[in-house]
């Protein structure tokens, strides 16, 4: 008897629940296999699930149950700002935090419409730089990573959304130092977790997100006060640096650019969680 879409969900619940994971997992994972919306599944609950879908969707459940491994990298995607992005394990996974980053840059960007050359430094699957290309299509938006393998999925994103993004291999802004280029805006989402903070982390970000997108030294700190003695030399006057900050990082990040920039204006913005999250 081949079991129901319903039948394969319940076991999954089950299963999730007993290793101490999400059971929503589950349903996430069904949808995927399946190639179903969300509304198509609920609709189709009683019907029977084909051998093949159930075996393949029974051992995404327990590689994820069992290792941590992130659901993300089970089904190669993940949502971010209503697009779907492409993510590998050299990739970091999108997060929600970084969608209102997002969120609040373009509200600036509403008010000063005079800013149009904008950076994305370490763009990861790309997220940053190309959904801001696609919300404002009249900005210049270029996306620097380190990792040649991020770039590749940062590239593959544009395509696949069609979003007119210029990529650079770059330790943060060498190479728009190197040619001479200079950006209104700097907007980043850089490593920023301290090396001491490993063992906090759960088993699917540490085992699962590359640690080049994780980490940071001198406390997590040591991406920002290189993106902000660099923006010296590459950010024009009356530009706008958007960082995305770890919770406890606003009063070190804030001296940074003060330092640097004497006459700035610094924000802090707080994401869904009450945290300080953003600092333009
Ligand atoms: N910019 C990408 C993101 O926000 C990657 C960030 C990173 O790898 N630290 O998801």
């Amino acid at each position: 008897m081949k079991p129901t879409i319903q039948e394969a969900l319940n076991w999954a619940s089950l299963f999730l629940k007993r290793h101490n994971r999400e059971e929503k997992v589950g349903e996430l994972l069904l949808i995927h296999v399946l190639g179903l919306s969300r509304l198509e599944f609920l609709m189709r609950l009683q019907d029977p699930m084909a051998p093949e879908k159930y075996d393949m969707f029974k051992q995404m459940v327990e590689s994820h149950a069992t290792t941590g491994i992130p659901l993300q990298h089970l089904t190669g995607e993940e949502q971010f700002y209503d697009r779907t992005f492409t993510v590998t394990k050299d990739t970091l996974i999108p997060r929600q935090e970084t969608e209102e980053l997002i969120y609040y840059l373009l509200e600036d960007l509403n008010k000063r419409p005079h800013l149009t050359d904008v950076v994305d430094v370490g763009t990861g699957t790309g997220v940053l730089g190309i959904t801001l290309k696609l919300e404002r299509p009249n900005l210049n938006v270029s996306a620097v990573d380190i990792s040649d393998a991020a770039l590749g999925v940062a590239k593959a994103n544009a395509k696949r959304l069609a979003a007119d993004v210029t990529f650079w291999s770059s330790d943060f802004l060498s190479a728009l130092i190197e040619t001479g280029q200079s950006v209104d805006v700097i907007v980043s989402n850089p490593p920023y977790i301290p090396y001491s903070d490993l063992d906090s982390l759960s088993d699917t970000v540490k085992n699962f997100d590359p640690h080049l997108a994780l980490f940071s030294e001198e406390d997590g700190l040591y991406s920002y006060r290189t993106i902000i003695n660099e923006a010296k030399q590459v950010l024009r006057p009356h530009g706008l640096l958007a960082f995305e900050i770890g919770y406890n990082q606003q009063e070190a990040v804030t001296a940074l650019i003060r330092s640097a920039f004497p006459d700035a204006i610094v924000e802090t913005k707080q994401d869904m969680f009450g945290r300080d999250r953003m600092v333009f």
